[in-house]
């Protein structure tokens, strides 16, 4: 299957796309853990990504969608992927379907999970604090749901135009989340 995973941060997309691409054996490709690494490693990309990442903003089009090109390009990719992260923005939604349509395939859902802001926020600032991120503060992490709010939440229509969205409630429990998302990929 090829599916994206759509969501605003903090709604759980990362533990969900582990979840499923183990259950359905594909390879979980998420741009934002290629970037972390990239920073943590401080090759080029990293340094291209990392002051957009600081500061809740997307890191231009160009770099994410000549990275995701190459990445899709990559035998484990060939019969399938989850994509998390990826489409956020109108000119990335139109690379995915340029790479889609070059190789003869079809996406077969996009999954936005649904989640409270302000529950969001929450558990984003509780994940900073786990996980070392400091640079993850209540101000960037407000930026980065805006950022969302005004980028990517609008392509969820491209979506339902082509009858491949598939909205599922973020809240509850890891595995009653992915529960939820196995069903509606069944639909
Ligand atoms: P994530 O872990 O998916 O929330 O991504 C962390 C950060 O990496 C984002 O806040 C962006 O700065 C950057 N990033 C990841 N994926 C993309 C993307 N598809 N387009 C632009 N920036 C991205």
């Amino acid at each position: 299957m090829r599916i994206v995973l759509m969501g605003p941060p903090g709604a759980g997309k990362g533990t969900q796309a582990a979840v499923i691409s183990t259950e359905l054996n594909i390879p979980h490709i998420s741009t934002g853990e290629i970037f972390r690494k990239n920073v943590g490693e401080g090759t080029e990309l990293g340094q291209q990504a990392k002051e957009y990442m600081d500061t809740g903003e997307y890191v231009p089009d160009s770099v994410v969608n000549a990275m995701v090109a190459d990445r899709l390009g990559q035998d484990d990719a060939a019969h399938g992927f989850l994509l998390d992260g990826y489409p956020r923005t109108a000119p990335q939604v139109a690379e995915l379907n340029g790479i889609l349509a070059d190789g003869g395939y079809e996406l077969d859902a996009a999954v936005e999970i649904t989640a409270d802001t302000e529950e969001v926020v929450q558990r984003l600032l509780k994940r900073a604090e786990l996980e070392g991120r400091p640079d993850d503060t209540e101000e960037v992490i407000r930026r980065r749901m805006e950022v969302y709010a005004a980028e990517t939440e609008p392509l969820t229509r491209l979506y339902a135009d082509q009858g491949v969205l598939r909205q599922v409630d973020g809240m509850g429990t890891v595995e009653e989340v992915s529960g939820r998302i196995l069903a509606a990929l069944r639909d």
